[in-house]
């Protein structure tokens, strides 16, 4: 099998932000250790089940940065020595909030070499209406002790359409990326879920309207590429070569494998996920199954999200039949609106394509 990517959920937050709907929890430091633990030795027991190497590893959450050094070496220790050769991606998703310096300096030791931070947005008003902790200050000393311990990948994540949020304030927040020298942006936009103390206060809570967060999202893509951070998905941007390697693999529909409580994986054709249960997880991980991946459009609607889209060369080399007759029909109506662009080698969204890839997908495919 080619190489995976290996994930690792660590569903700890110190306090939940009211428009999150991830798995996440406060827990004691006594439940944390025990999931660490039952972490380990869920990586030690699949590198016997699932015989393949991981050449990118991502720690996500929750609040990964929430956990000791000692945990996250050992997380990284196990995953590495039962998966991977060689220099791979290795990304820790961390909370800029009261992580120090030494605290960088321990991880880069022990191989993480990309960092995902959340800043959401450089004005303090609007990031205390997430409920986030840190001020911009803090993301400023955050960043600087990353690079100052030798993890110089770091990509920040901004909102869109934050409350109270205009394309000012927007520009100020995408100033302070470009300003602190990162490669790596991900602009993703506020969704009301169901179940969130946002949803239920929705009405009071000044949201930008559907018009407004879509110029920001066309201003965002403009103001980034023009600095030298390329678009490369519907959401994320880089510096030339400093793209997501590990989330390259979901948009190119490549094997995963997800350990942790609310994990998924996508491992020989078979998709399968851990419920979101830590205390579960602890006890005993199982692995609910979710029916087979990678069919032809499973695959279109990933690889559809990506600048580069859908190849003719790619799609023949790995079903043996090239992009089918109908899509090429279908898409050509869209080109005509100018959401998509298509030739003979491919079929892409543009990025006015990409605020309605929902639409344009759900009638293409
Ligand atoms: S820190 Fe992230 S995962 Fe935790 S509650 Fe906030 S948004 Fe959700």
């Amino acid at each position: 099998m080619e190489n995976i990517g290996l994930y690792l959920h660590i569903p700890f937050c110190a306090s939940k932000c009211p428009y999150c709907d991830f798995y996440s929890f406060r827990s004691d430091r006594a439940f944390i250790g025990q999931y660490v633990d039952a972490m380990r030795a869920e990586i030690i027991k699949k590198s016997g089940e699932i015989n393949c190497k991981a050449d990118t590893l991502y720690i996500g959450g929750g609040t990964p940065s929430l956990l000791d050094f000692s945990q996250i070496s050992l997380l990284v220790s196990a995953a590495k020595n039962r998966f991977m050769e060689g220099e791979g991606e290795i990304t820790l998703e961390c909370n800029p909030h009261g992580v120090t310096r030494e605290f960088f300096e321990q991880i880069s030791a022990c191989g993480v070499n990309r960092i995902s931070l959340g800043l959401q947005s450089a004005n303090d008003g609007e990031r205390r209406r997430l409920g986030r902790r840190a001020d911009c200050e803090e993301v400023k000393r955050a960043i600087e002790y990353a690079q100052k311990s030798g993890i110089e990948n770091i990509s920040l994540d901004v909102m869109l359409g934050i409350p109270g949020s205009t394309l000012e304030s927007l520009e100020k927040t995408l100033g302070f990326c470009v300003s602190q020298g990162v490669f790596h942006i991900s602009c993703y936009m506020l969704k009301i879920e169901e179940n969130t103390p946002f949803y239920k206060m929705r009405e009071r809570l000044d949201l930008p309207d559907d018009d407004t967060v879509a110029d920001m999202y066309l201003f965002a893509c403009e103001y980034l590429e023009n600095r030298g951070l390329k678009q490369y998905e519907i959401s994320n941007f880089a510096r030339d070569g400093y793209e997501s390697r590990h989330n390259l693999k979901y948009w190119n529909c490549e094997p995963y494998l997800g350990v942790g409580a609310s994990a998924h994986s996508f491992i020989n054709g078979r998709r399968f996920y851990c419920k979101n249960d830590a205390h579960g997880f602890v006890r005993k991980p199982e692995y609910i199954c979710d029916g087979d991946g990678g069919s032809f459009e499973e695959y279109a609607m990933l690889k559809l999200r990506l600048t580069n889209g859908l190849t003719e060369t790619e799609v023949k080399s790995k079903f043996g039949f090239g992009i089918p007759k109908s899509l090429r029909e279908k898409a050509v109506k869209f080109a005509d609106r100018g959401l998509v662009l298509t030739d003979g080698e491919r079929v892409r969204l543009t990025r006015e394509g990409f605020l309605l890839s929902n639409t344009i997908l759900a009638e293409i495919l």
